[in-house]
């Protein structure tokens, strides 16, 4: 949008309907009583052809130069279009007696700072302020602040926050906290954030909440926490948003005991326990590997939303409990709560992960047929997903080629990999040789092609495949798995040596090793070429990031302590069998969370059947 003058507006807008004759005839009327009758109209204005008619009728009563109905005329409405019509045709207003002032800006720019959109006419607006000499007071900036956020510029962000300390609101901890916010909303901001909160002269909940919000929701969930134990330190109160994010950052890093503590905090400090907080404790629990309390909690919840059902739809689809899940779907209908479409991908992700095929093709069929949901790519891409697992994978590719919208390569990806672990592996080879050539910079394609040609035996066409991924300088994600004891959270790679106590932890991977193989475990040799996708290949089996996890927590509890780790990517066959027999040697119970799923570790067999 342009700068032009308000002046220019005036003539664009509303000129025509201005005249002398309805100024004369109501000049008699009361100018205080119609001032009060306009305002209460205006109270009650709910469309855009009201605000028209209302915008006739201040004419006529030569309101139009009165800055209290006109501020009240712009905050009629949140909709877009009536708020474009109410500034438009209040700088159409202007008159050489009339003087807009800040709080008549703030309600201008307040209403667009409010719109889900055109944050950037809120800006026009502050700028329009600033070149009309009007002197911003500390209101108006959370609102500009606010739409700067939405924008996400960190330049415009700057340059706002340039303007906040010449005019002297860089002490005012309501405008400093909404910086903080927009910084974090920034993309690059968050350093400054950071910077802008430590240097803050005071704090309030709402400074904690905006910085513990801004790291929970870039998934900087290690400096969530970490500042919010500083904040407990030095006396802060947490507040229900801030507990949120916290929760939201646990559930991220997986740390059930961190969770469990928050749960009791909340309860001591006496945090209202809001649905949503009620909510985001549910989903900590089900991610964190306690789903059973998760259950318990939102069978205790007074008001539930669609999200409290699908938190525990998820849950239990998480933890394989798919017909749960199922049962859980049947009971939110009887309940009144209609589905939306995230609480379909969490049920049909539940079929997938327990094999429900015939469930899953019902569910699918009824989201068109029953709530008038189109499915959208993750519906597909579920459904692939539950075929692909079963086996199917020909009735899968049949899907795929039926499909009404074009398929994303995810979902290529699910059926090559269905393709190779079925041995359909000409198909597999022919899709990825497709994939790679639409996406010839996207690192997976290569990986699943190499995948392929080593289980063909290929090894002359695999050695061809890396050697093209190194000459392009692709890398792979490396796998990380992270443990949390006593309170702290430890992450470990594959082949990791940053440690301190590294070589305790190796000694304890050799022991591992030679109790297994006692015990009849035999390495999946294999592996180290198959899924060379989740680890490096050059890392040997036994150096997997969840191995070092699990032989570190086995030197560092007490015997009978259950094992919980979280990995970043999907959990190998190898680390899989692995971890059963250590379950059985060691008597412990482990729980693994992948990428998609739990895994429960016990007596030497796994809750997934070894169907993940
Ligand atoms: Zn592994
Ligand atoms: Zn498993």
């Amino acid at each position: 949008m342009q700068l032009s003058s308000p002046k220019s507006k005036l003539l664009r807008a509303v000129s025509p309907l201005l005249c002398r004759q309805c100024h004369q005839s109501t000049a008699t009327v009361s100018k205080r009583a119609a001032e009060q009758n306009c305002l209460a109209l205006l109270q009650s204005c709910d469309s855009l052809a009201r605000l028209i008619q209302l915008q006739a009728s201040i004419l006529k009563s030569g309101l139009h130069g009165n800055l209290l109905v006109l501020t009240k005329f712009a905050s009629t409405s949140s909709d877009l279009d009536a708020i474009d019509y109410a500034s438009r045709f209040l700088f159409a207003s202007e008159s050489d007696t009339l003087l807009y002032d800040a709080f008549f800006f703030n309600t201008v720019i307040r209403a667009y700072a409010r719109t889900g959109h055109a944050k950037d006419s809120a800006i026009f607006y502050y700028k329009l302020m600033l070149g009309n000499g009007v002197w911003p007071n500390k209101f108006t900036y959370p609102f500009v602040l606010k739409a700067c956020a939405g924008l996400g510029s960190l330049k415009l962000g700057e340059q706002v926050h340039g303007s906040v300390g010449k005019i002297g609101f860089d002490t005012d901890v309501h405008v400093l906290n909404t910086m903080v916010h927009m910084y974090c909303c920034c993309e690059g901001g968050v350093g400054f954030a950071r910077k802008l909160f430590d240097e803050m002269p005071k704090s309030d909940s709402v400074s904690w909440s905006a910085m513990i919000g801004g790291y929970a929701r870039l998934g900087m969930s290690g400096d969530a926490v970490g500042l919010f134990r500083r904040m407990q330190i030095s006396g802060g109160r947490p507040d229900e948003i801030t507990m949120v994010s916290v929760l939201s950052a646990c559930t991220d890093l997986g740390a059930l005991e961190l969770g469990k503590w928050l749960e009791s905090y909340i309860d001591k400090e006496k945090v209202p326990k809001s649905v949503e907080l009620c909510n985001a404790l549910i989903d900590m629990f089900a991610k964190c590997g306690d789903v059973d309390k998760a259950l318990r909690l939102f069978r205790d919840m007074g008001e539930r939303t669609i999200v409290s059902w699908t938190s525990v739809i998820v849950g239990m689809a998480m933890h394989g409990r798919g017909l749960e899940s199922v049962s859980l779907f049947e009971e939110m209908k009887e309940a009144g709560t209609a589905p939306d479409d995230v609480t379909f991908i969490a049920l049909l992700s539940a079929c997938s992960h327990s094999g429900l095929v015939e469930q899953g093709w019902q569910y699918f069929n009824s989201m068109t047929k029953d709530f008038a949901i189109l499915p959208k790519m993750e519906h597909y891409g579920c459904m692939v997903d539950l075929l692909s697992r079963s086996g199917l994978v020909k009735e899968a590719l049949d899907f795929v080629k039926k499909m009404p919208i074009e398929p994303n390569p995810v979902i290529w990806r699910t059926l090559v990999a269905a393709c190779r672990a079925h041995g359909e592996l000409n198909l597999g080879e022919s899709i990825t040789k497709q994939l790679i050539r639409n996406e010839p910079m996207h690192e997976s394609n290569y990986v699943l092609l190499s995948n392929i040609y080593a289980k063909m035996y290929h090894w002359e066409k695999k050695t061809k495949v890396r050697e093209a991924m190194d000459k392009k300088g692709m890398r792979k994600i490396p796998g990380s798995t992270m443990i949390e004891l006593n309170s702290e959270i430890y992450e470990f790679v594959a082949g990791d040596k940053a440690h301190n106590q590294y070589k305790e932890i190796y000694n304890m991977v050799d022991e591992m090793g030679r109790e297994m193989k006692r015990a009849g475990y035999l390495p999946t040799t294999s592996e180290v070429l198959l899924d060379i996708d989740e680890e490096d290949k050059e890392d040997t089996l036994n150096l997997h990031s969840e191995k070092l996890a699990i032989a570190f927590a086995l030197l560092k509890t007490p015997p009978g302590t259950s094992i919980r780790i979280v990995k970043n990517l999907r959990v190998c066959v190898d680390c899989h069998s692995a971890t059963k027999f250590i379950s059985k040697i060691y008597d412990r119970e482990i729980v693994v969370r992948d990428r998609n799923r739990f895994h429960h570790f016990r007596d030497g067999i796994c809750s997934c059947n070894d169907f993940w």
